[in-house]
């Protein structure tokens, strides 16, 4: 997000856009970029002294901007920042793209094969019904809604599973652990911190239960040896035989997130 800066002088209200001052306004209007005609999201706020311009993948170009601000004012100073605007209309573009999750996505959750089914439904709470081979969202068509509402289910899902099969691995291999937190790093699938607190990352849901199994003992085997010495291994393979194959495994991700 960027802002630009824009004072403007109270001047006669020639603008035809919004009449009333203390609330603030929204209309949908578009521009005329030279190549492209651009919509966007106008905001009359009666107390901003600046035009602000945003880009927001799901709202597309948004403009606010003081109520007494004549339109041409607004529209040449979106149009004095084309290039920008279009250059994050396209990232936000590829954005959507990637967060996308189509209705009737496969997924692996938990070892069970899910189909996601999205229904639209204009609800203040969003929500989740999961059923043996679907999990349904029932929810705006927004991509931004859809996918939020999806990771906070899954996350939760997620470690109600590590909680419990924390306990009893952490029970066979006679080991202790501190805290347990739940993130989502880009490639690491857990850690393990010198006070023996542990971090897992939710997107492990997507793998097969064995692979979950795998990476809660590795990071348990570090509660008694910190590093990745012979003795580790040692111990990992001891509960763990085929940790090889497991931890190879976590390259080939098919996660949806
Ligand atoms: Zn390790």
């Amino acid at each position: 997000m960027n802002l630009f800066f824009f004072s403007t002088k109270p001047r006669n209200k020639k603008t035809g856009v919004a009449k009333r001052r203390n609330t603030i306004s929204r209309t949908q209007r578009t521009v005329d970029l030279g190549q492209q005609e651009i919509p966007y999201t106008l905001t009359l706020r009666p107390g901003s002294r600046t035009i602000r311009l945003h880009v927001d993948p799901d709202k597309g170009l948004v403009v606010s901007a003081p109520t007494r601000a004549p339109i041409h004012a607004i529209e040449s100073f979106i149009i004095q920042k084309k290039f920008w605007i279009t250059r994050h209309l396209e990232e936000s573009k590829k954005i959507i793209q990637r967060k996308q999750i189509p209705n009737g996505t496969a997924a692996t959750i938990l070892g069970e094969s899910k189909v996601v089914i999205v229904k639209e439904h204009q609800l203040k709470r969003p929500y989740i019904a999961e059923k043996p081979q679907e999990i349904i969202v029932y929810a705006p068509q927004n991509q931004t809604i859809i996918k939020k509402t999806l990771e906070n289910y899954l996350r939760k899902k997620f470690k109600v599973h590590l909680t419990k099969r924390l306990k009893e691995i952490s029970n066979i291999m006679g080991t202790h652990y501190g805290t347990v937190t739940i993130r989502a790093q880009k490639s690491r699938w857990g850690s393990c911190s010198y006070r023996n607190n542990l971090n897992f990352n939710w997107k492990l849901i997507f793998f097969p239960l064995q692979v979950i199994d795998y990476v809660i003992m590795h990071e348990l085997t570090h509660t008694v040896h910190h590093n990745h010495s012979e003795k580790f291994y040692d111990l990992l393979s001891h509960y763990c035989p085929d940790y090889k194959a497991l931890r190879k495994s976590l390259h080939n991700a098919k996660t949806l997130f």
